[in-house]
């Protein structure tokens, strides 16, 4: 299976919006089976579709140290949401970036899994930190948002400086 490209903010590309997915079928399996392992390979705990240029609301999870629960959502949807929590998050697209982003503690998730079955997830803690800043990348939104925009501008010109010095 190939590794896919992971697309590094501030790549305007990451600002698109994923579309729905109409079918779940042996190519949306196929995505999802590449997306596992780039996610894997990275290492990650989290990639959506938008990171690998596809523009379609499918996101991969894993929290993980084993990779013992993979975990994949398709058309994902929030239908309930409470609390907030304040946690520090990266991204696969922002790389060697920490920073802490408030969201809601506890949501229920509602999505198709991968034989296009129709689930509802009740989560807290990281993996529902996860579920949102995922579901936030098919929206073209990045956890950097999140911040001031003095933080954000810091951030932009040190992704900058060091995709000059991978060159
Ligand atoms: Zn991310």
């Amino acid at each position: 299976m190939p590794i896919l490209n992971i697309l590094q903010f501030p790549d305007p590309k990451l600002r698109q919006k994923a579309a729905p997915v109409a079918v779940v079928d042996d190519n949306i399996r196929t995505l999802v089976d590449d997306m596992f392992e780039t996610m894997y390979s990275a290492p990650g705990i989290g990639l959506a579709a938008v990171q690998v240029n596809v523009l379609k609301r499918v996101i991969v999870i894993d929290i993980s140290e084993d990779k013992s629960q993979p975990g994949c959502f398709i058309n994902p949807e929030i239908v309930e949401h409470s609390g907030d929590e304040k946690m520090e998050e990266g991204c696969l697209s922002v790389p060697g970036i920490y920073e802490p982003v408030s969201r809601a503690k506890d949501i229920i998730v509602r999505y198709l899994d991968r034989d296009g079955n129709t689930q509802e997830l009740s989560v807290g803690g990281v993996l529902a930190v996860c579920i949102q800043h995922e579901m936030d990348h098919l929206d073209g939104k990045l956890f950097v948002d999140y911040l001031s925009e003095m933080k954000r501008n810091r951030i932009r010109k040190k992704m900058e400086k060091m995709r000059q010095h991978t060159m």
